[in-house]
């Protein structure tokens, strides 16, 4: 077996259809899903070899496999980054991340508007095992200086964010973390690898839920962490190994072939998505549309500045609070109500009922969650149809 594809100087679109291949002895088109839990070996001595590690290969499923490790080499070579490492989902990929690099005494500091289960992670996991956590407001990097302790080892955050699509300025945070002696994790899910590079921006760990736009398809769970092989061999790779959030060669494989039509959905549905928020901001009892590339949003320049298009996903507020957000979702003929983002299909969701309902009414107030905001994920339906179902929705809402 040969990894056939050396980085070359390629661009994002041809890695991902041939970054990371590992063809078999077969010589097999598409990529090989090795559903094998464990490997063989010559002779008792290649496999003390295999163990002490003076002889590259697998060894066991937790460990690695040759499915898994062509997604985790297309993965870094699409982020360019030296290394990644697949985990079971997006969960696992932040937990695992923050937990290699925390310790009992150390401090971290987050942005507030946080996916809902990373919000638990810092808020009330890591506390348990002696890590303080502080939650800013991300878009006021004074804030950020402020909240860095002596002990602060990790700064955290999303961009844009869930579901106000926040952006946050990741080079000057990346600074603030680093003068401070922390490191920067991103959680780069909504910008997805291609319209956003963290660890270009300074960032020095990015994170993945493959769930979303790198399945795209709305099938499999699946995380990425991404960073420079030293970070991964110092703070993730044993941890990974010993305690086991491995990704399942069948659903690695399912984002290996995901990764192959990234750019076409990502561009496909980032169109249909900047054209959908102009059509939903001139609807009436529309009060408010955020996304990233409209001239309206809070952080449009930097917007511009950071990211190379507007992304997949866009923020509503309705007048007329819950009823009318309620009213307009079940008038939706062709999107559908579901909490999941990045598919194919369009998706709607009312985050204070739902994702964001574990918080509190004044901490959903001063996040900007809204009784009647919406999160929109565009899909790859055709956006005239989609024209359409939003706007008859908006009228539905009205009555
Ligand atoms: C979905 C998501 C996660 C968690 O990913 P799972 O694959 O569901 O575990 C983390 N962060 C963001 C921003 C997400 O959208």
């Amino acid at each position: 077996m040969s990894a056939s594809d050396k980085p070359l100087n390629l661009r994002p679109a041809t890695r991902l259809v041939h970054g990371g291949t590992l063809r078999s002895q077969f010589g097999e088109t598409s990529e090989a899903l090795f559903l094998t839990q464990g490997f063989v070996y010559d002779s008792a001595e290649a496999a003390e070899a295999r163990f002490k590690g003076t002889e590259p290969g697998f060894i066991y499923a937790r460990f690695g496999n040759p499915t898994v490790a062509m997604f985790e080499q297309r993965m870094a070579l699409l982020e360019g980054a030296e290394a990644a490492r697949a985990t079971a989902s997006g969960m696992a990929a932040v937990t695992a991340a923050l937990m290699g690099l925390l310790r009992a005494g150390d401090h971290i500091v987050a942005a507030r508007a946080l996916f809902g289960s990373c919000l638990y992670v810092v808020e009330e996991w890591l506390p348990r095992f002696g890590v303080a956590s502080t939650l800013v407001d991300g878009t006021d990097l004074d804030q950020w200086r402020a909240a860095m302790r002596p002990n602060t080892k990790v700064c955290f955050l999303e961009s844009p964010t869930n579901p106000q699509l926040e952006i946050l300025d990741v080079a000057a945070i990346a600074e603030i973390a680093h003068a401070g002696g922390a490191r920067l994790v991103v959680d780069n899910v909504f910008a997805t690898p291609l319209l956003q590079q963290p660890l270009a921006l300074g960032a020095d760990v990015v994170v993945y839920s493959a769930t979303k736009h790198i399945d795209g398809q709305g099938r499999c769970l699946g995380g990425v962490i991404l960073s420079s092989q030293k970070m991964i061999d110092e703070n993730f790779h044993n941890p990974l190994r010993q305690t086991g959030p491995a990704l399942s060669p069948f659903n690695a494989w399912v984002m290996l072939k995901g990764l192959e039509t990234l750019p076409v959905r990502v561009a496909q549905q980032g169109a249909s998505a900047a054209r959908l928020a102009d059509v939903l901001a001139g609807l009436p009892g529309v009060a408010r549309v955020l996304y990233p590339f409209r001239k309206d949003h809070p952080q449009h320049d930097l917007a511009r500045r950071q990211m190379a298009g507007g992304g997949t996903v866009i923020a509503l507020d309705l007048e007329g609070g819950k009823p009318a957000a309620f009213r307009f979702a079940n008038a939706l003929r062709v999107v559908k109500i579901s909490n999941n983002l990045g598919d194919a299909k369009s998706l709607i969701t009312h985050p204070a009922t739902t994702t964001h309902q574990r918080l509190s009414p004044e901490a959903r107030e001063k996040g900007g969650i809204g009784e009647g905001m919406l999160r929109l994920s565009v899909g790859l339906e055709d956006v005239e149809d989609l024209i359409d179902d939003v706007t008859q929705a908006a009228q539905a809402a009205r009555a």
